[in-house]
């Protein structure tokens, strides 16, 4: 029986918003998306970083730089807005903004709510409101699309993150797979990508390392991960553009884990 034909390029005209899209992960995936066809909105609060990045990518005719802090409504229905006025519609939305918040070692004991609440605005509350406001207009645009989320291996793994960062990141799994049940009649497809240690801004923050440290640290994680080694962020991109991409059309609801199977290997907090 013959498969369906194999695209070279996953994204051919389609349009999508990538928050936190100047650094790391959302950077990666940006140029990935462009890669495979896509054209971009890079929304973040870095905005040398993103003018810069959205340039190298081509320029208004194929990336475009919106300032989007994501815990902000008025900036986050602004950036999806954006998508369609720049390039006619909107088919992806990545949720991928985010912060670490407390280190994992501050005891709830030493913790305020504001902690708790800034962590949540932006890693809960940024991919609620991008939900929110990339189903404004893809269900009446009547072309489907695909919303993907970046949470984190701390949505499986408790012990790994801070009690504020852990329940942002696994409260975005609930909001994942509730919103794949509402959104599906819609042809809208909502996931989640989980990663785990790959060494960016926001990691080598969390861990309190420079990248040597952060390497080292990595490595002598080897024997809690099924299959070791660094990750980068192609990996976590890699993923993002399959769940956003037509090769995914019959997945919905999954919170993808990318943490070389250190979930179901050891947990680091036994
Ligand atoms: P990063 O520091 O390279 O990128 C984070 C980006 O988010 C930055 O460009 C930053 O400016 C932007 N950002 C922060 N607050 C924002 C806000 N309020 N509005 C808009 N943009 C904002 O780090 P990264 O590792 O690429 O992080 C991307 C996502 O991956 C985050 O959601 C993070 O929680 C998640 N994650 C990362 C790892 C890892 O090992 N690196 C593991 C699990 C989950």
């Amino acid at each position: 029986m013959a498969g369906s034909p194999v695209s070279a390029r996953k994204l051919e005209g389609k349009v999508a918003v990538v928050t936190g899209g100047a650094s790391g992960i959302g950077e990666r995936t940006a140029r990935l998306f462009v890669e495979h066809g896509a054209r971009v909105v890079v929304a973040d609060i870095q905005d040398e970083a993103g003018a810069r990045l959205c340039a190298e990518l081509g320029g208004v005719a194929t990336a475009v730089y919106v300032h989007c802090d994501v815990s902000v409504e008025a900036d986050v229905a602004a950036a999806v807005d954006n998508a369609v006025a720049a390039f006619g519609s909107l088919d992806i939305m990545f949720n991928n903004a985010g912060i670490s918040g407390p280190p994992r070692h501050v005891s709830i004991r030493e913790s305020s709510v504001a902690d708790l609440e800034r962590v949540l605005r932006v890693n809960l509350v940024g991919p609620f409101l991008g939900a929110k406001h990339a189903a404004r207009l893809m269900v009446p645009a009547r072309r489907g699309g695909s919303i993907v989320s970046t949470s984190s291996a701390a949505s499986a793994l408790s012990g790994i993150a801070s009690h504020a960062y852990t329940c942002s990141k696994r409260a975005l799994v609930g909001l994942t797979e509730s919103l794949a049940a509402e959104l599906g009649r819609h042809g809208i497809r909502v996931n989640c990508v989980s990663p785990a240690g790959v060494a960016t801004p926001l990691a080598l923050d969390f861990m309190g390392l420079d990248r040597e440290g952060f390497d080292r640290a990595i490595e002598a994680m080897g024997n809690l991960r099924a299959v070791g080694g660094a990750m980068r962020t192609d990996d976590v991109a890699n993923a993002v553009l399959f769940l956003a991409s037509d090769d995914a059309r019959h997945i919905s609801g999954h919170n993808l884990l990318i943490d070389g199977g250190m979930s179901v290997a050891v947990n680091p907090a036994m």
